[in-house]
Formats: C-alpha cells, structure tokens, sequence
C-alpha cells in the first residue's frame, strides 16, 4: 500500500521555528531512539527525523486493533481536534503518515516524561510549584475553551513536562470536540475507552450526561488536590470504589491543608457542573486567591517552570 502523509500546516510557536518534515514520510525516515510509553491501541517512540536531527514523540497505532476494538472514531477524533490546536500548552501534532499496518502521529517531543512521574518521585509539591502547574492548566483550558473543545480526561498521566518544566496537554482520542455537527462527533460513550486510573472523572463524564467545558474544572480540582495531598482524592481500593467516592463526592481533606487550595479545590469538585467556579467564566477562576501570584496577562508559562 502506498505510504500517505499529511504535514500541518503549524504556525510558528513561540518556543522554537517549526519545519515541516518532507512530504512523502514513511519509517524508513526515522531512526527509532527509544520506547516513550504505550497507551490502548498504540506505541509511542521517540524518533529521529535523519533529514534534519529533529526528534517527535511518534504515536504508532495499530490499525488491525484499532479495527478489531472498533476505535476508528477515536483515532480520527484526536486527528481532527490535533488540526485545530496550536498552543504552547498542547503537544504539537506535525506530521501524520500511514503504511499498510500502522497509523503514524508525529507529536513534538516532551523530554521531561509526565507530571504523574513527578507526583510519583515528589509526593506533594510545595503549593507555589501546584500553583504554577495548576495556573499553565488552566490557561490551556482557556484556550480549549476558544478552540471548542472539552478534553474529558485530564490527569497527570496526560500532562506532560517539556524541556524548559512547563506542561503539555496529549491523548485527545476521548475529547469532545463541539465544533463538529453532532452527527459528525464520537458518541461519547466512555465506557469502553476508560484505561487506567478513572480518579479525576467527574460524575457527568461517568455517567455520560450533559458533558460540558467543567468537567475538565472537576479534573482540575482532583489534580490540585494531588498535587499538594500527595493522593488523588477519591482513591479508592478498586476502580469499582472510585467511582463510588465520585458520584457520593465523598472529598475529604488532610487535617493539615492549605486553607485557600482548599477553598478552590472545593469551588472546583462541585457536583453541579455549572456550580464549579470558571464554569461561566474562567475569570472566575483566574481571580482565587489561590493564583495570586500568577501574571494572567503575561500567561502562566512566561513564570519559571517549578524545579525537576
Ligand atoms: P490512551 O490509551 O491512554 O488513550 P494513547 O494511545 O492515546 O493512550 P498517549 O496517552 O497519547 O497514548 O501516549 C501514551 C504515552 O506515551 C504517554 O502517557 C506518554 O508517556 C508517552 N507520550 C505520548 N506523547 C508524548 C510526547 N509528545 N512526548 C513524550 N512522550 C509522549
């Protein structure tokens, strides 16, 4: 089968000049560098462009499993709202390619693995690094919210560190993308894309109803809440229990909390999604006292990214 590529057309990043890799790809393009992780239906490897040096995150998918498991929405789904996005704070997507087996994704690189290994090596952060991860979290939600799209499966396992310790938002097969018809959408059904932890799910995303923009407010009250208790908040014995905690909101603090990262974290984890604070308006959200100390006008990530 012939090899069909397409190259974005990605304007210039702040960070770095962006050049589009030849027209045509195929793998033998690429000298493969290292395993970087897996998720359901692919394998992700870093990859060296022998043209120029570059090196992408390359998300290979299996096109016999993505048929067999009936994900074909999915993938394409990521492909389409990757198009759309072009933003500091999201994985850039620069080239695609396919050969008879697999689907090729050529995301750029973030060395510095995910914020889930972070939390893993560091336990809790000291609330001034939470605060500034939290704030760069929130500025990519702003933008989402300006591309018309709802992530749905924010968590650290998708939160990745980039070269300079900023975040990079991937893994957008499970998103809602409202500037699609209706018709033309993923049905929305989760069920059977949930891998892995389901901690930051919020009720409405579990039980498919009325998914809105604050169902990624929910998530990033669950990551604030880890991020300085050390422990995601609903965690339980089974995923079974987790789900319990989520729908009861049984959210429970350590005695010892910040007092303010606690007043957010509840305005966030409200069971009404349009209760959450930023819900209407992030401004809202912007304003806690919790990120008094981050320059909104400037962006979260024009701050010094918390030590690694
Ligand atoms: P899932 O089955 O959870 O939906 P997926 O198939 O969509 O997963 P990703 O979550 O996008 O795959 O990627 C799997 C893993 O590969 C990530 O958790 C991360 O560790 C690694 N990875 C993905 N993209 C990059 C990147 N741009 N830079 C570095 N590592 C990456």
């Amino acid at each position: 089968m012939a090899t069909q590529t397409c190259v974005q057309n990605a304007p210039q990043r702040e960070e770095e000049t962006y050049h589009a890799p030849k027209l045509q790809l195929t793998v033998a393009d690429f000298d493969v560098l290292r395993r970087l992780g897996e998720g359901s239906f692919s394998t992700v490897i870093l990859a060296r462009y022998r043209a120029d040096g570059r090196e992408y995150a390359v998300k290979m998918i299996n096109k016999s499993l993505v048929v067999r498991n009936k994900v074909i929405d999915y993938i394409r789904n990521e492909r389409t709202i990757l198009d759309r996005l072009h933003h500091p704070g999201v994985a850039e997507l620069h080239f695609t390619f396919q050969d008879a087996d697999s689907l090729y994704m050529g995301l750029e690189y973030c060395p510095n693995g995910e914020l889930y290994g972070q939390l893993e090596a560091r336990g809790k952060l000291p609330r001034a690094d939470a605060a500034q991860w939290a704030a760069e979290v929130v500025d990519i939600l702003g933008y989402l919210r300006s591309k018309e799209v709802i992530h749905r499966d924010l968590k650290p396992e998708n939160l990745l560190i980039d070269a300079a310790g900023h975040l990079k938002l991937i893994d957008f097969g499970s998103a809602k993308a409202l500037f699609m018809p209706p018709t033309v959408r993923r049905s929305g059904n989760r069920a059977t894309s949930f891998v892995g932890t389901a901690e930051y799910v919020s009720p409405e995303v579990l039980n498919n109803t009325g998914i809105s923009y604050a169902a990624d407010l929910w998530a990033l009250g669950c990551i604030i809440y880890q991020m300085l208790a050390g422990r995601p908040p609903f965690k339980a014995a089974s995923e079974y229990l987790t789900f319990q905690r989520i729908t009861a909101r049984d959210l429970e603090f350590p005695e010892d909390f910040d007092p303010t990262a606690r007043h957010l974290i509840d305005a966030l984890v409200q069971e009404d999604p349009a209760a959450r604070l930023g819900a209407a308006d992030l401004s809202d959200l912007r304003a806690h006292p919790f990120f008094a100390a981050v320059d909104w006008a400037a962006g979260a990530r024009a701050a010094p990214a918390p030590a690694l």
